[in-house]
C-alpha cells in the first residue's frame, strides 16, 4: 500500500506578472500596471492539479526561506498537497519575471534560485518519500542529475512519468525509465534533435526508439497522441472549449494522466481523462487557479 498516489519532484516558482503597454527595449524603463504574484513552476503546478482532482499527492521541491516560498507552501497546502518533502532555504525561491503586453505577448526572465539547489543528495535523503509513491512525476526545471537520482529511488513497481520541459537531449538511463515520456510538439522536436520532421505519429515512433516504455504527445486543442510501446497508437481528441488562457494546461494534463495511470488505467484511457482536465484548465485564467476539482470536472 502506497502512502501517495502521486509524488511530484520538481520546481516551485513565484510568477511575478506586470501588464505593460509595450515591453521595454534595452536601456529603457516603462511603467506598467499593478504587480500580480501567482504560485507557479511546473512541479508545483502538477502537484496542485493532482490534489485538486482528489489524488493523494506530495511534492518534493525546494523553496527559499522568504515570502515567495511561503506563498508556494500555502498554495500547496490549500490544495491538499503534502509538503513534508518541500525543503526550505539555500537560495531565494525561484522566480519568473513576466511582462505581458496588450496583445498577450510576453517576455520572461526566470531565476531558478532554490530549484537549482534541489540536489541528488536531497533526492537520496527523501528516499522514504520517493519509495512511498505509486507514481512519481518529474520535469526539468530542477537539475537533471536530481531527476536521474530520483528514478534510482523509486519503489520496485512504481511508475515514472517525465515531462522534459525545458527540453534537452536526455540520457538513455532516464529515457528507459519513462512510462510515459510526455511532450508537447516543441519538446518532441528538441528531444528528437534537428532532424525531427513529419507527423506526430512519426515523432512518437522516433521517441519510442530512444527507449521510453511509452510516449504521449500533447497537441493543444487537438488533444493528445498516445503510443504505448506495444505498437498501438491512439489519437485522443480534446473536448472543444473556448480557450481563455493555456498557461499550465500541459502541467494539468500530465498530473491527471500520471494519477490515472497509477489507478490502473490504460494509457489511452488515462489520456482521455487528462484531456478533459487540460481542456477545463484552459477555460480559466492563470495556471494553478485554473485547475478543476473533481466536482467541477464532473459538472462540466
Ligand atoms: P503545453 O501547455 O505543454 O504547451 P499543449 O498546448 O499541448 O501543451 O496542451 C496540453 C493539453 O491541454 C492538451 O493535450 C489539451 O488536453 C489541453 N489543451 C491545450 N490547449 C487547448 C485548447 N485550446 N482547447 C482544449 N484543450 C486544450
Amino acid at each position: 500500500m502506497y502512502d501517495f498516489d502521486l509524488l511530484v519532484v520538481g520546481s516551485a516558482n513565484a510568477d511575478l506578472v506586470i501588464g505593460v503597454e509595450r515591453r521595454p527595449a534595452a536601456g529603457e524603463t516603462v511603467l506598467g500596471g499593478d504587480l500580480a504574484v501567482h504560485p507557479g513552476g511546473k512541479g508545483a503546478n502538477q502537484a496542485v492539479a493532482a490534489a485538486r482532482l482528489g489524488a493523494r499527492t506530495a511534492l518534493l521541491a525546494r523553496v527559499g526561506d522568504d515570502a515567495n516560498g511561503r506563498l508556494l507552501l500555502d498554495s500547496q497546502r490549500a490544495s491538499g498537497v503534502d509538503t513534508s518533502g518541500v525543503l526550505v532555504g539555500g537560495a531565494p525561491t525561484g522566480v519568473a519575471l513576466i511582462t505581458v503586453d496588450p496583445s498577450g505577448d510576453n517576455s520572461i526572465v526566470v531565476s531558478p534560485g532554490a530549484n537549482a539547489r534541489l540536489t541528488p543528495e536531497d533526492a537520496r535523503a527523501a528516499g522514504t518519500l520517493i519509495a512511498s509513491a505509486k507514481v512519481v512525476s518529474a520535469q526539468l526545471e530542477i537539475p537533471l542529475e536530481t531527476v536521474a537520482e530520483t528514478v534510482r529511488m523509486l519503489a520496485p513497481d512504481a511508475r515514472f512519468v517525465l515531462n522534459p520541459s525545458p527540453p534537452m537531449p536526455l540520457p538513455a538511463e532516464l529515457l528507459a525509465a519513462c512510462d510515459p515520456l510526455v511532450v508537447n510538439e516543441h519538446e518532441a522536436r528538441v528531444v528528437l534533435g534537428e532532424a525531427a520532421g513529419g507527423t506526430p505519429e512519426d515523432w512518437a515512433r522516433g521517441l519510442l526508439a530512444l527507449g521510453p516504455r511509452s510516449v504521449v504527445i500533447t497537441l493543444g486543442a487537438e488533444g493528445a497522441l498516445t503510443a504505448d510501446g506495444s505498437g498501438a497508437y491512439d489519437h485522443v481528441p480534446s473536448p472543444r472549449v473556448d480557450a481563455v488562457d493555456t498557461t499550465g494546461a500541459g502541467d494539468a494534463f500530465t498530473a491527471a494522466l500520471a494519477w490515472r495511470l497509477g489507478l490502473g488505467e490504460k494509457l489511452a484511457e488515462a489520456a482521455a481523462f487528462a484531456v478533459r482536465v487540460g481542456a477545463a484548465a484552459v477555460t480559466r485564467a492563470g495556471a494553478q487557479e485554473s485547475y478543476p476539482t473533481a466536482e467541477e470536472l464532473t459538472a462540466r
